[in-house]
């Protein structure tokens, strides 16, 4: 490429007075001049490597504004969850109630009295504002919270028996995945893990013969993500209490999800509520605020006001507390639970693990023919039952009948499956199906927003020769 030919290339000057002009006041001046210079640069490379014209300023202009505009997208994108996982982790878990959001909000954009007591225009706790609630909806005689239930069991190990033995049965050393795996949290709690019994069973005779006095704490951990089934046997909570106050040993219950109201309500399968685990004697119980619960990420520590008031004066606490935000998240969700006839027309979570099949398989079948013209005449598309789950830990053998739109390639081709995949994340709203039995299935339960999925499916490139009208609809078999 000839000196000449590069001396064409426009300036940053020259597309900044002309066809990018309306980059800095968008993008700020800094950004857009190194945007333009990136691209000058992009361009002189290309023509040293061969390329014969030289980019005109508008090219120029709209490889800078494409390259801005990239940068300038948020990372944390919302996404449609087609996942049929209800509290999806990877997916950020309970989308929040209305309530929770305006009071989020509001919490956000302004001044609120946190740590101050309005009444006495003194110093207040941030963890009075959703107290009482915690204690009214469970039973408890106190409650306290921290960031998550992982930093719940933390600090309420490292409070209670730091230095000395907590016992858990073989049968619940669980692994929530990720980082989470109780051995090595209690590790780095500082208490020291004397397991008793066996993977599958575990009797009152061994917690009794384990007591002692390095004991610190008995712990019962809800098997959150897995069921031992067969010959089993494992001690209840309720069962233990007894045992734990004779010994003067606080037991703690760790519910791992843990839900406010009654499931069986719903027509879903029992998981023991809050309220259950505190009257069967439990002195502590831990549970997520994100999971079952339905709000934001949280860690609750309910039970005994004596031993509340002790993890409350652990130096850890302060390093695992809940911002404003989500602590005013937390309220407006509690709140909900005061009316359990409307919870679930008011909470996602509710609303959407309680969703009848039928109104999702009404879903599917509509948005079936925008799913089958963008993925193309490469694939097959029908409507079909399946079965979602909760997620997260909570009911894991539970599943909940729902129906999917099931795209299956038509024929044997390599790959095509994850390039349907790859195109539905590529949307302006990804959308996130799962791949099984070799079709990608898109399940319809988390899928209230149909106006809006439509619309964003119109953005699909479209894959081989448009279906004619009614085509797509044709194609489709139950
Ligand atoms: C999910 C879970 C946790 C961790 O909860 P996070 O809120 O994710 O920290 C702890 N214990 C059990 C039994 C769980 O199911």
């Amino acid at each position: 490429m000839d000196a000449e030919s590069l001396r064409r290339l426009p300036s940053v000057d020259a597309v900044l007075r002309g066809a990018g002009a309306a980059l800095p006041a968008r993008f700020g001046h800094a950004e857009a001049v190194s945007a333009l210079r990136r691209a000058l640069d992009a361009a002189r490379e290309a023509m040293r490597a061969g390329a014969c014209t030289a980019p005109t300023a508008e090219a120029i202009a709209e490889a800078a504004r494409a390259d801005l505009e990239a940068a300038s997208t948020p990372r944390i994108r919302p996404v449609f969850n087609l996942t049929g996982t209800v509290l999806h982790t990877n997916l950020g878990r309970a989308v929040l109630a209305e309530a929770a959001i305006a009071a989020a909000t509001t919490a956000m954009r302004q001044a609120v009295a946190l740590e101050y007591d309005l009444t006495t225009g003194r110093r207040g706790e941030r963890d009075d504002l959703v107290r009482d609630l915690l204690c009214e909806l469970t039973g408890a005689e106190s409650a306290t919270l921290v960031n998550n239930a992982a930093a719940a069991l933390m600090i309420t190990l490292n409070t209670l028996a730091q230095d000395r033995e907590a016992i858990v049965s073989r049968g619940e050393l669980i692994e929530i995945g990720g980082a989470f795996r109780l051995p090595d949290i209690m590790a780095r709690s500082g208490v020291r893990l004397r397991e008793i019994g066996t993977t599958n069973r575990t009797h009152l005779r061994d917690y009794r013969g384990a007591l002692g006095d390095a004991t610190g704490v008995m712990l019962k951990v809800h098997t959150s993500n897995y069921r031992i089934q067969g010959f089993t046997a494992e001690v209840s909570a309720r069962d233990l209490a007894p045992v734990a106050k004779e010994a003067g040993v606080p037991l703690v219950h760790d519910l791992g999800s843990g839900t406010l109201a009654d499931l069986t309500r719903w027509g879903l399968t029992h998981e023991p509520t809050v309220a259950e685990a505190v009257a069967d004697g439990a002195d502590l119980v831990t549970f997520s605020g994100d999971k079952l619960l339905g709000g934001p990420q949280a860690g609750f520590i309910l039970g005994r006001k004596e031993l509340v008031a002790r993890i409350n004066r652990n130096p850890m606490k302060r390093a695992m507390r809940v911002d404003k935000i989500r602590l005013a998240a937390l309220e407006a969700t509690l709140r909900l639970y005061r009316d359990p006839g409307r919870l679930a027309e008011r909470l996602p979570t509710l609303r959407l693990i309680a969703r009848p099949a039928a109104e999702i398989c009404a879903v599917a079948e509509r948005l079936a023919p925008a799913l089958a013209r963008a993925a193309g005449t490469g694939f097959d598309a029908d409507v079909t039952s399946c079965a979602s789950q909760i997620g997260s830990g909570a009911l894991p053998l539970a599943t909940l009948p729902s129906a999917a739109v099931r795209l299956r390639p038509v024929g044997r081709k390599g790959g095509a499956l994850t390039a349907l995949a790859a195109m539905l994340r590529a949307l302006p709203v990804p959308v996130i199906g799962r791949i099984e039995d070799d079709a990608l299935w898109l399940d319809c339960r988390c899928l209230e927003d149909e106006a809006g999925f439509a619309r964003n499916l119109a953005a699909a490139p479209h894959h081989g020769p448009l279906p004619q009208a009614g085509e797509g609809e044709e194609r489709l078999r139950r």
